[in-house]
């Protein structure tokens, strides 16, 4: 259900939208390949018209996965965004698009969920990242090794 705002409905009473919202149709371009947003964006705002503009406040809540950046282990964040407001002009250079009297919050949504991801996942606070791991000098002592005891049978 696209998150839209009946300018109708508003003329009587502050509406409520509550849901969710496919993130197909959030369709958040996500450069950041440690982050994918699949699940749905679940919302609960109210919708108040003031001075030839929409107030909009509330909560948004979506669930990330994400890829450590540190240890490239799989994990899912909570992205939450408490206390959203965003105020949408009706009127002047900057109103939003009116369409069957009714206005699109997506493109608000999306925006500030972008500025909102995680800037380099993190598993958890003090991830140590991947094990210190060298196949290459282990290799080399070993053929150190095998050296010696070739040494010692020409002995
Ligand atoms: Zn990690």
């Amino acid at each position: 259900m696209p998150l839209r705002v009946n300018l109708r409905h508003l003329e009587a009473r502050d509406l409520r939208l509550e849901g969710e919202m496919p993130a197909a149709e959030l369709d958040l371009e996500i450069r950041d390949e440690m982050i994918r947003a699949e699940r749905p964006l679940k919302y609960d705002l109210r919708v108040e018209e003031l001075h030839h503009a929409l107030l909009v406040q509330g909560e948004m809540e979506m669930i990330l996965d994400c890829e450590c950046v540190r240890c490239l282990k799989p994990f899912q964040q909570r992205l939450v965004l408490k206390d959203w407001t965003v105020h949408v002009p009706l009127q002047g250079d900057d109103k939003a698009p009116v369409d069957n009297d009714c206005v699109d919050l997506t493109p608000f949504v999306r925006e500030d969920i972008l500025l909102e991801l995680p800037r380099h996942p993190v598993c958890e606070p003090g991830c140590a990242g991947l094990k210190k791991f060298s196949p290459k000098t282990r290799g080399k002592q070993e053929n150190k090794s095998a050296w010696a005891e070739l040494n010692k049978l020409k002995l």
